[in-house]
């Protein structure tokens, strides 16, 4: 397979030295990519061509930005068979993953399209007679934009779209875990017609990543900066970004918590919870990472969802079979083993498990408490904890002691309690009897606490990637005390 290159200033191009690293097959540990090793100067590279490309892009009307997101919605769907192909390759993803991304991030950039038109201002009453006084949201400037592997097409389509609605030009560091996936993004963008330079992707050697990003938020011309990954990282990104005074929008790390209150739909809980703790093999930020159930019903929830995590087992996305395609790689997968082997010593129950090298069947332990690593640590994995608790009051009291809030779900018969409940959990995003994963364009996406802050999403992107400015048109006899 052809090595990928860099793109910059809307032409492929190698790396500084012709540099390169790989990417590896998660199951098969052949290579899957090798793509080109940027350095800090190709970095620079990038962003000054994104600043040159800024004038002319920020100066396009929302009407021709509007026709060329729409155009790359549907170029993205046309790779749809090669992300498929390429997120097998680099992930391991199964085939319905691949789609489910290549859906959802085409409907984003129809979302952006969309918003081209509602970049809106105001007029503000102004106490000086004759002043017009307007609020307006101008282009930023040269956007730094980095979207993990999980679901790449989604956080990476995302990390761009809104940016570019709003007029900015962007920089994409891709994720060295899935080079090719982001390439194909940004292929699409680049067959849509945007202009030389509005869009620049640049990929690098997991050893280079902390200095290439430094350098880019350090770069004068980058004015806001998009991060989705880990906490450990985000903090790192918010440290550099506060550093330089640069805005950043962050979408971190998540342990969503899922309330089964003893009024709930059991049938209906189970399914969502299944649904939401394996999808992916549990590698989305927002996976239900602990079912807190109330007594009452708790060995009727635990009996029920036992029969369904026992069905879900993995298996190669090439045969195509199994629900659960891999883990990202084999430390990731050790580290579930360890997360389930330390909850088993101190007194927990396995349910289901088990499965080889990267390949790990849905698992859940019940009986999870705070002296076990996976009652604080996200797994990110195929594994949910089981907490069992007295009543609603220590529901949520349990759901709110993480340190992360992104998602959250609440099952209950009574909506009105079910509404009461889900005010006071800490998250940016709560669904009453609705999985934890759920993500839809136009809806205000972000968390609060260790999982960031910031919104993507419908109009809330706006604010993050625009300048909001008073300027004033003044006529009138103005009195100046000196
Ligand atoms: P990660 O934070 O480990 O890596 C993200 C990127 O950070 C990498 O591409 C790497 O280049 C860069 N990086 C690594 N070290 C760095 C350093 N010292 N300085 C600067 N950059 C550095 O995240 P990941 O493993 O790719 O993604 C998984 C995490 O992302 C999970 O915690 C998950 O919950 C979170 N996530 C959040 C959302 C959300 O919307 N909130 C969505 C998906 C994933």
């Amino acid at each position: 397979m052809k090595d990928l290159d860099l793109f910059i200033d809307g032409t492929t191009v190698s790396a500084e030295g012709g540099r390169t690293f790989t990417r590896n097959n998660p199951i098969t540990g052949e290579v899957a990519t090798t793509a080109a090793a940027a350095s800090s100067a190709d970095a620079i590279r990038a962003v000054d061509a994104a600043a040159a490309a800024f004038p002319a892009w920020s100066a396009t009307g929302p009407g021709e930005r509007r026709k060329l997101l729409m155009k790359a919605s549907e170029a993205l769907q046309a790779k749809g068979d090669a992300i498929v192909e390429a997120m097998k390759a680099e992930i391991g993803a199964t085939e319905g993953w691949a789609r489910f991304n290549v859906m959802l991030a085409a409907d984003m950039l129809l979302e952006a399209a969309a918003l081209t038109t509602q970049i809106k201002g105001e007029i503000v009453p102004s106490n000086r007679p004759g002043s017009t006084a307007y609020a307006v949201r101008q282009p930023a400037g040269v956007v730094l934009s980095m979207a993990p592997w999980n679901a790449p097409v989604i956080l990476g389509v995302r990390s761009i779209a809104t940016p570019l609605a709003c007029g900015n030009t962007v920089v994409m560091k891709t994720s060295e875990l899935c080079p090719r996936t982001h390439a194909l993004i940004l292929e699409a963008v680049a067959e849509a017609g945007l202009p030389k330079g509005a869009v620049n992707a640049i990929s690098n050697a997991p050893e280079d990543a902390a200095e290439l990003v430094e350098t880019l938020i350090a770069h004068p011309a980058v004015r806001r900066v998009n991060f989705t990954g880990s906490t450990r990282v985000g903090r790192i990104i918010a440290e550099s970004a506060g550093r330089h005074l640069k805005p950043a929008l962050l979408e971190l790390g998540g342990k969503a918590p899922f309330l089964v209150l003893e009024d709930a739909d059991i049938d209906a809980a189970v399914a969502a919870a299944g649904f939401g703790a394996y999808m992916n093999q549990g590698q989305i930020c927002m996976s239900t990472e602990r079912i807190i159930v109330v007594d009452p019903i708790a060995d009727k929830f635990v009996e029920a969802f036992a029969r369904k995590v026992e069905s879900l087992k993995a298996g190669s996305p090439e045969e195509g079979t199994a629900p659960l395609g891999s883990m990202v790689n084999a430390g990731a997968a050790d580290r579930i083993r360890e997360l389930i082997d330390d909850a088993t010593s101190k007194g927990a129950r396995l349910i289901g498990g088990g499965g080889n090298d990267t390949l790990l069947n849905a698992a859940a332990v019940d009986g999870v408490t705070p002296q076990m690593r996976l009652y604080e640590e996200e797994s990110f994995g195929p594994v949910t904890s089981i907490i069992r608790v007295a009543d609603e009051d220590e529901a949520v009291c349990v759901a709110n002691e993480s340190d992360m809030g992104l998602s959250a779900a609440v099952f209950s018969r009574d909506i009105n309690r079910a509404m009461a409940v889900a005010g006071r959990i800490e998250s940016g995003i709560c669904h009453v009897n609705g999985p934890t994963v759920h993500d839809e364009a136009q809806m205000p996406f972000g968390g609060t606490k260790d999982s960031g802050y910031g919104r993507f999403g419908g109009t809330w992107g706006i604010a993050e990637f625009t300048e909001l400015r008073w300027i004033t048109v003044q006529n009138g006899d103005i009195h100046y005390p000196i």
